[in-house]
């Protein structure tokens, strides 16, 4: 790349913002570096530790973003947390410019008294230990009755993954410990809890229809009201006589969680009392203090077009918020690389890669090993361990 260059940008967060954002700036200045920093040894984001693993057609935009690196000429330098390892501003002082694409990691609260209690748990939580994220902890025991609480698709991969059986698990990755989590907890009843109407549910219809085809399932919602997603309901409502029934509630408004020591119950704000053992919040996720988002947000003139100061962009979940599929990311991105390179003056020369990062060749040799390692009806063995992982974007042998 080296004398070519003519202006480097730094892109922090390789999820589908980031790289959609590469692959805009690339096309539209193919002399320029751009080169995405993710904390991860592994690029990607949630398409790897969000999309559910029984979703891989929905992962498969990953062979659209290998383009980027194999073609495009991206660098990947993963294993590096901006704002830990590196400094935003020291970033800023190698970069002509840094576009922030970090995503949104914190699961957001219920704000209701017990949410502390053992046996709730965030969405974020579960799904990315439902994807063999290196931090996610085991998250605690399941229990027979499980209340879901949320109005969106992420809510409803949780409901879906509580529910499939071992055969409609055939062809995702989810991991034997995963799967283990699951069936350990013995659940036979799911409530989904929405505070609005069916009518202003944000759940796709095509994956209420899925769950209307799940063996397992018996389906209840009293979904009245105009939209897809009401309609979808009312279509799946009635459906199945499988061991694990699953209620859909809505204008069910959560006022507080009890229980002695762990989850016993969910009290609605109407005083309804909802027997269950464990929790899982989907509404939505926050940034906590990541990158300082809410003070550099606050500080911009020019948030709107995803300018946040001179030289340093948003864009994606980390300048919207936690709204919108993969898809959709694409748009704005390229909003953001026209304002970016209209910014953009004469540029300087590609800055060194970070010492220790992992690069795009050390996360094909991790991609190899994970594929090869798969076990009869799963199309992947996620390495979940960060050592492991770096042992072998080193090249470095490492038994399953
Ligand atoms: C559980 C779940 C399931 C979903 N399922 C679907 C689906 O099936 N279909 C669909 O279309 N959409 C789905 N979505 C939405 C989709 O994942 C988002 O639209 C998309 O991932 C947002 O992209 P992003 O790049 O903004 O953020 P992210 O995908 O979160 O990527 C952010 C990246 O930044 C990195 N990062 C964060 N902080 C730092 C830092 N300080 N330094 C370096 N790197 C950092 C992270 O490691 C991560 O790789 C789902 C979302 C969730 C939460």
């Amino acid at each position: 790349m080296g004398a070519a260059v003519s202006g480097a940008v730094a892109i922090v967060g390789a999820g589908p913002s980031g790289c959609f954002l590469a692959q805009a700036l690339l096309k539209a200045r193919p002399d320029l570096c751009v080169d995405l920093y993710d904390r991860l040894p592994v690029p990607y984001g949630l398409v790897r530790y969000g999309v559910a693993a029984d979703h891989q057609g929905t992962k498969a935009i990953i062979r659209q973003f290998e383009r980027l690196f194999e073609r495009q000429g991206a660098r990947f330098f993963g294993d590096v947390e901006i704002g830990r390892d590196i400094g935003l501003d020291a970033l800023r002082a190698r970069y002509d410019a840094v576009a922030l694409t970090a995503g949104l990691s914190e699961d957001r609260r219920l704000g209701v008294p017990g949410e502390d209690l053992p046996g709730v748990m965030g969405s974020g939580a579960v799904t990315r230990f439902l994807n063999d994220h290196p931090d996610a902890a085991e998250p605690g025991p399941l229990g027979r009755r499980v209340a879901v609480v949320g109005a969106g698709n992420v809510a409803i991969d949780i409901v879906r993954l509580l529910a499939k059986g071992p055969e409609e698990l055939e062809g995702s990755d989810l991991s034997a410990r995963a799967a283990g989590w699951i069936a350990a907890g013995g659940v036979e009843e799911i409530t989904l809890l929405a505070r609005g109407p069916a009518s202003s549910a944000k759940f796709d219809a095509v994956m209420v229809k899925e769950l209307g085809r799940l063996a397992g399932l018996r389906i209840e919602a009293e979904a009245e009201g105009e939209g897809p997603a009401a309609e979808a309901l009312r279509a799946v409502a009635g459906r199945g006589a499988g061991p694990k029934r699953l209620v859909f509630r809505f204008g069910a408004v959560p006022a507080a969680i009890e229980g002695e020591g762990r989850v016993a119950a969910l009290r609605l704000a109407s005083g309804e009392v909802i027997g269950c053992d464990a929790v899982v919040t989907a509404i939505g996720f926050e940034a906590g203090d990541n990158l300082g988002r809410d003070a550099l947000r606050a500080g911009a003139e020019d948030a709107g077009r995803g300018r946040l100061a001179p030289g340093l962009y948003a864009a994606g979940w980390f300048r919207r918020g936690p709204r919108g599929t993969i898809p959709e990311n694409r748009a704005e991105a390229q909003e953001v690389a026209a304002q970016l390179l209209a910014d953009l003056g004469p540029g300087r020369a590609a800055p060194p890669p970070p010492p220790g990062a992992v690069d795009y060749e050390g996360w094909r040799r991790i991609d190899a090993a994970e594929r090869a390692a798969a076990p009869s009806g799963r199309c992947r063995a996620k390495i979940g361990d960060r050592g492991a992982m770096r042992a072998l974007a080193a090249g470095e042998e490492v038994s399953p």
